[in-house]
C-alpha cells in the first residue's frame, strides 16, 4: 500500500487503471488537514476519511473518479463567537479526460467542470480533492440560522443573555441622552 499523508498525495498513473478499478480508503492526520485549511480560522482536531473509486471506462481513455470526503471542522460562529462543528460529508465524481496538447501543466486549472478534468502521465485525484473540499465550505460559519449574535452595545450572547445596554450603558454619550431625555420626561 502507498503511503500517503496529505490529501494532496492522492494521485495515481492513468495506465495502472483498468476497468476493474482501484479503490482505496486512506485516513488523513488532523495536522495534515490543517495546513489544508490554513488561511480559515478553523481547527481539526479528527482524522479525516478519504475513499476513492477510480475505474476505466470500457474501451476509453476516459477515467471516472468518485470520492467520499468525511470529517469534521471546528470553528466560530461568525455572529455570536461560540465554537462550532461543522460536519464535512462530500460525494464528489469526475471524469479525466487526456489532456489537448495546448493544455498548460496545471490541469487542475484547465478543468472544464467539476465534473470534467484532464489527465496527461499522471491524475492528481488529492488537488482535485482539497480545492472541492474549499469551495463546499460556507463562507462564514453560523451556530444556527436564527443565532441573534452578540449585541454591538454590550456585547451580551442575545441567544442566552438579555441584552444589558438599558440598564447599564457603555458609552458615556449614550448615557448623556438618556439623562437628558429623562430631565425632558420630567418637565
Ligand atoms: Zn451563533
Ligand atoms: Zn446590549
Amino acid at each position: 500500500m502507498e503511503k500517503i499523508k496529505r490529501i494532496d498525495d492522492i494521485t495515481l498513473i492513468p495506465e495502472m487503471i483498468g476497468e476493474a478499478g482501484i479503490e482505496n480508503e486512506v485516513t488523513i492526520s488532523p495536522e495534515a488537514m490543517t495546513g489544508i485549511f490554513k488561511d480559515m480560522d478553523v481547527t481539526v482536531s479528527k482524522p479525516f476519511d478519504v475513499h476513492y473509486v477510480v475505474e476505466r471506462e470500457k474501451d476509453s481513455d476516459t477515467i471516472c473518479a468518485t470520492v467520499d470526503v468525511r470529517g469534521e471542522i471546528e470553528a466560530s460562529c461568525s455572529r455570536c463567537l461560540e465554537p462550532i462543528r461543522h460536519t464535512v460529508d462530500l460525494h464528489l465524481k469526475t471524469a479525466y479526460l487526456p489532456a489537448l496538447p495546448d493544455m498548460s501543466g496545471d490541469l487542475e486549472a484547465e478543468r472544464s467542470s467539476s465534473e470534467t478534468g484532464y489527465y496527461r502521465n499522471i491524475i492528481r485525484l488529492g488537488d482535485y480533492i482539497v480545492s472541492e473540499l474549499g469551495l463546499s465550505l460556507p463562507l462564514r460559519f453560523i451556530c444556527s440560522e436564527d443565532c441573534k449574535g452578540l449585541c454591538p452595545g454590550c456585547g451580551a450572547n442575545l441567544n442566552r443573555e438579555e441584552c444589558r445596554c438599558e440598564t447599564a450603558p457603555k458609552d458615556p454619550r449614550m448615557k448623556k441622552l438618556m439623562d437628558l431625555k429623562d430631565k425632558l420626561r420630567r418637565k
